[in-house]
């Protein structure tokens, strides 16, 4: 393996820098800052932890159009998009700010004395992240750890390091301690690998595909160290023939298409009711086609590149022999400015249960259609997929949005929105969608391990 890495702007195919790789040496080296770190700051004041927090949250603030610019430029993701990411990244900061003094034990009546459960930090966390989403997937993990009184090393995915590396310089900047939150680039195999190996790295959190996270988990239980995975999904879009038909219709690009499609709750599969089946697909087709695909750079982009061009080649691989019901569009190589980026227009398939494109996750803006029955059928269909993820349920009537969402096992659903994400509710898989929630009330204590002390009282 080469020391460096080129990092390459996904919308036109130019290298923006090289990175230097870390090697086992060097990851070693951090996790030993991070281990004396991670020692001082646990005994700080909760309240002191909670400011350094605070303060971190207010730098981000104040760059998120710099770092905003850096993921448009690194991941090619919409200018948009990349506010909010920066921003959100900020709230998460400022939402487990309020952990350290909140991270209540329990007291617990017993006989002959006092009995009270204190919240430990585990001491250093190491955290893996996918190249989809990389600031605010790395700050579901730094940000409750941290709170918790934990240390963190932050393995970025090559293919997008920039931001992380921009967000541990502004760690320093807002005064956060040297060696609390380090960033250390590099290859999976490598620096991943070290984070699973390390006896001083306590915890891990894994987001990234379903079968690296299973070596990982694999990795984490030879050390007897407990794991986080954050996986690949495949999740359904179910819409009812009594559900509002235009607004699902005009949501749904949006549900899958986001980030291109590379994000883990994209709703790649539609299964609409066979009485609206034909409908449906009417109503979709105009909203595909005004999906705004190009230069992410441009405030009206809704969606910019892949993120490599052999991601670009896995996602085409799915077309193979598809029946495609019709495609948006995308920057072609006639044009002198984007020519060259890994781009790849909104495609809508028409599927049969049981296709490859109807239960693999494609990880790209490719859409499956299937028709189902009634709600028994729609509830089966979902759940036909390893992955348990995400999911939307589109219907006018109460009873059946609740029955829905009770019968599909996933970790994420949305009654008449798409909506995933928000940092105060919690976030994960189920099946081989994951293992452990982030975010919501819980996630700093998911950073902790129970310690439970009796004081004898006896005179
Ligand atoms: P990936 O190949 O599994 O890589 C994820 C991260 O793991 C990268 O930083 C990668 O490093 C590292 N890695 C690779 N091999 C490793 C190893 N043997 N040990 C430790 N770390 C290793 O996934 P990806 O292709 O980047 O991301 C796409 C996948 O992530 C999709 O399946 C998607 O659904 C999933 N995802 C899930 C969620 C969620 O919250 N559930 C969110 C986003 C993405 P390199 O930089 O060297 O590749
Ligand atoms: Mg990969």
């Amino acid at each position: 393996m080469t020391a460096t890495f080129t990092v390459i702007n996904p919308s036109t195919a130019q290298p923006i820098c090289d990175i230097t790789r870390a090697s086992v040496e060097d990851v070693d080296s951090a996790v030993a800052r991070a281990v004396s770190a991670q020692r001082a700051w646990a005994v700080l004041a909760p309240g002191a932890r909670a400011d350094a927090l605070r303060a971190f949250a207010r730098v981000v603030e104040a760059h998120v159009e710099e770092l905003a610019q850096l993921e448009v430029l690194n991941s090619g993701h919409p200018i948009g998009s990349a506010r909010w990411e920066a921003s959100h990244v900020a709230q998460v900061l400022n939402f487990y700010a309020g952990a350290p003094e909140r991270l209540s034990g329990q007291q617990i009546p017993v006989a002959g004395g006092l009995d009270v459960t204190f919240h430990e930090p585990y001491g250093v966390v190491g955290i893996i992240v996918p190249w989809n989403f990389p600031m605010t997937i790395a700050s579901w993990g730094f940000a409750p750890a941290l709170a918790a009184g934990n240390a963190v090393v932050l393995k970025p995915a090559e293919l997008t390091p920039l931001t992380a590396i921009r967000l541990g310089d502004l760690a320093l900047e807002a005064g956060l301690p040297e060696g609390l939150f380090q960033v250390v680039p590099g290859s999976g195999s490598v620096v991943g690998q070290r984070f699973v190996s390390h006896p001083d790295v306590r915890k891990v959190v894994f987001t990234g595909s379903t079968s690296v996270g299973i070596d990982v988990a694999a990795g984490c239980a030879r050390e007897l160290k407990p794991v986080t995975l954050e996986l690949g999904g495949k999740s359904a879009n179910v819409v009812f023939a009594d559900a509002d038909l235009e607004k699902a219709a005009a949501s749904a690009p949006g549900a899958v298409f986001d980030n291109a499609g590379q994000d883990c709750c994209a709703r790649s599969r539609i299964l609409v009711e066979r009485s609206v089946y034909d409908r449906f697909l009417e109503l979709l087709e105009p909203a595909v086609a005004g999906w705004r695909v190009g230069d992410p750079a441009d405030e009206g982009t809704e969606m910019g590149p892949l993120i490599s061009a052999s991601h670009r080649s896995t996602v085409a691989g799915f077309l193979d022999g598809a029946n495609v019901a019709f495609r948006g569009s995308a920057p072609s190589s006639a044009d002198p400015a984007l020519g060259d980026g890994f781009w790849f227009a909104p495609t809508v398939v028409l599927a049969d249960r049981g296709d490859r494109i109807a239960r693999d996750e494609v990880f790209g803006p490719v859409v499956a259609v299937l028709p189902f029955d009634d709600e028994a059928d729609a509830i089966r269909l979902a759940n036909d997929t390893i992955y348990g993820l995400a999911g939307s349920i589109w219907t006018e009537n109460l009873g059946r949005a609740v029955r829905v969402a009770r019968g599909v096992k996933s970790g994420v659903l949305s009654v008449n929105s798409h909506s995933s994400v928000r940092y105060s509710t919690p976030f994960g898989g189920m099946k081989a969608s994951g293992l452990g929630r982030e975010l919501g009330p819980d996630a700093a204590e998911h950073f902790t391990e129970t310690k439970n002390v009796f004081f004898a009282t006896d005179a």
